[in-house]
Order: C-alpha cells, then structure tokens, then sequence
C-alpha cells in the first residue's frame, strides 16, 4: 500500500509518502515539514488566521513536491490521508481539502485521520512495536495518557483539564521574556540554573487519583515568582526556568506513573512499553523523569526520533496506511472536526465533538 499524508492542524503544514508492505513493515519514500515558527513568534503563540492562510498557500504545492521526490503520480497510490482533527479548523480545512481534491481526481481512497492516532502510532514509523503500549501525547496542544491497543482502539486514561505541557512552558517562557516556542528556550535557559529551589513552585495534583494533569496554577506562581522580583536579571530568569521545567517533569512523570500502574493491572501479560511523543517528550528533563518512574515499574521508555516526535505527516501517512490496510475508508464528505477525542467512549459521552 502507498499513501500520501497530509497534516496542517497546527503551525506545521506537512506531506509524506509511505509504503507499507503485507508484513506491516513501513517505508517513508519522501517528507517534508514547513513550520511557521516565525510567522507566529512575534505574538508569542500560534495565531489561528495566520496559520490557516500559510497551511492554504502552501498545501497543494508541499503534496506535489513529496509525490516528485518519491517518483509517484497521484493515481499510483493507493490513497490519499489527511488530518480531519482535532486541531485549529481553518488548519485542518487545508489538508482535508487537498486531500478530497486529489482523490476525487485521482480515483483514489481517502482516510480522515485523526492526529492523535497519528501520533499514537509515530512509534511504529521506526520500529516494530507490538500493541497493547501506554501512550503520553505531550505536545502543544494536548497532554493525554491513552492505551493504545490497536488502530482506532485506544483508551484514555487521564488529559489536562486546562493547559497543555507544551502550553505550560510556552506561557511561563513569555512571562520571563524566553521566545516562542518556549520549551527549547526554557531548557536552554534552566541550564544556567544555579539555585531554582528559591522558587517555591506548586506540585499540582500530587497524590491525589487518576491521571489527570493541571498546569494552571503553574503558570499562576510563576507569573507572581516573577512579578515579585525587582529587576529580574539573566540568573533569576535561569533559575525560575529551572524550577518551572523540575515542576512540569515532576508532574508529568507522577501522573504517568499512575497510568503505568493501571496499565499492570489491565494488561498484566503485557510487554511494558512506554511511549512519550509530542515536543515536549524532546525535553531531557522531562525524559530524565520519565525514565526513573518508568525503571520504576519495569517500563521501557521510547520516545520517537524528534522529527516523528513532533507535528509530522508520515504519521498522517501511517495511521492512513493502517486504516486502509484493515479496510477503513471515508466518504468524500468527511467532516474537519475542531474537537474528537481517541476514544469511542469519550465522542459517546460528548455528542458535539461529533
Ligand atoms: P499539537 O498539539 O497539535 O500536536 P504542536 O505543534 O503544538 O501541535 P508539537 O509540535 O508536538 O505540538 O510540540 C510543540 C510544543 O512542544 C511547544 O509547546 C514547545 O514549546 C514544546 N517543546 C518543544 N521542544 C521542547 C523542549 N525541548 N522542552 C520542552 N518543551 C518543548
Ligand atoms: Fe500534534
């Protein structure tokens, strides 16, 4: 099977084209990733009218350009798979409409993916990864921990009731005056970090059930840590950064172990995998805590290379390759969903999400 994926629900508009052969085993034959970084940096987050106009302008072009490099015509593959959601829905419009063009043209399948899925199944772009394994999506966007037990079998076990991880660096990076994206700029600058216990930073959630995660109240004792200081200097920023990226690690590793937990007891026969993707899984901090509660539980970590970490279309590629290999096609008139959870429980419960 050879799919051509396109992803553009956030700041990244992407194409790849990926062949899967009868034993699962994947190729990525051609991809490429435009950020907008720049375009947004000015504003200190991604601005949804800015993203949707450069995901428009250059969609069509980046599908044309991966199809030369892998030597294809549109009616050679085997369908055509595009992020249908969640994400920021003038985002969404341009992949999901160039891909219905190209399939109603070419007579090819058309797959509505959901980018989470893509993510959950990033892993398996590098190597053979066996299901079930406990997922932690850390991206902009979301903070989720998920069961992924197969293609469209995935199981929620907790998300962030208010900002993402990524969100939660982004925001605090602004308020020290770090750029956008603040993630990299937090983990250049908190290793300077001489003294970060000086900041008392809430521990949120801590002990209390479920894996659910909050970065609110974060976000609110870093702006006052930072408003109380008197002409704050490149130390202080150091060290705030610091205990912000301890804080965000520490969390994030209490509440996986949670999920590890749960995941024992679900699975017991099971081969303990855990995978962390998304941008913020990049953060060595983050990973650096992740790997001890993981030992912890006798979890391997794995987390994929940065390029499938972060937004990408092979993963669009993937999941559409999937898809269509158990025989899941869409209709042309599929849906751009600014909401759709992973689980079939949740759009259950939450009829707007469709
Ligand atoms: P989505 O949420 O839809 O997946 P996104 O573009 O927001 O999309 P990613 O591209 O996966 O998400 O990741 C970007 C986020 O990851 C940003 O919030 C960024 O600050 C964060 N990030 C990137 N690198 C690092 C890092 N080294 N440390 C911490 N956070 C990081
Ligand atoms: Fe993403």
């Amino acid at each position: 099977l050879t799919v051509l994926g396109l992803e553009s629900s956030c700041d990244d508009t992407a194409a790849a084209v990926l062949r899967r052969a009868p034993d699962g085993s994947v190729t990525v034959l051609a991809e490429r990733v435009l950020g907008q970084d720049a375009a947004h940096a000015p504003y200190g987050g991604v601005v949804p009218e800015i993203a949707a106009r450069a995901h428009a302008e250059r969609m069509d072009g980046l599908a044309a350009e991966v199809l030369a490099e892998a030597g294809l015509s549109a009616h050679e593959l085997d369908g055509v798979a595009a992020t249908a959601g969640p994400g920021l829905i003038g985002g969404v419009m341009a992949a999901l409409m160039t891909a219905k063009g190209l399939a109603l043209g070419a007579g090819i399948a058309l797959v509505a993916v959901n980018h989470l899925e893509g993510h959950a199944l990033s892993p398996r772009l590098t190597r053979k990864l066996d299901f079930p394994y406990l997922l932690l999506l850390v991206s902009g966007g979301h903070t989720q921990l998920v069961i992924v037990e197969g293609v469209g079998a995935m199981t929620r076990l907790g998300s962030t009731i208010d900002d993402a991880a990524g969100e939660a660096f982004d925001k605090t990076a602004k308020i020290m005056g770090l750029g956008f994206p603040g993630g990299p700029a937090v983990e250049r600058a908190a290793r300077a970090a001489r003294n970060p216990e000086r900041f008392d930073l809430p521990r949120m959630l801590t002990g209390k059930p479920g894996c659910d995660f909050s970065f609110a109240g974060l976000k609110t004792a870093a702006r006052r840590a930072w408003d109380a200081l008197e002409a704050p200097g490149d130390q202080d920023r150091a060290d705030l950064a610091g205990a912000v990226q301890s804080a965000i690690a520490s969390h994030l590793s209490e509440r996986t172990g949670r999920a590890m937990d749960r995941f024992i007891e679900a699975f017991p026969q099971a081969s303990r995998t855990l995978v962390a993707a998304g941008g913020v899984a990049a953060n060595q901090t983050v990973r650096a805590a992740l790997t001890e509660a993981a030992q912890a539980r006798g979890f391997e970590l794995i987390a994929p290379p940065l390029k499938y970490c972060t937004d990408n279309a092979a993963m669009i590629a993937l999941a559409g390759a999937e898809r269509l290999a158990l025989g899941l096609v869409d209709g042309l008139d599929a849906p751009a969903r600014a909401r759709w959870p992973l689980d079939a429980d949740a759009a259950a419960r939450d009829p707007a999400t469709g």
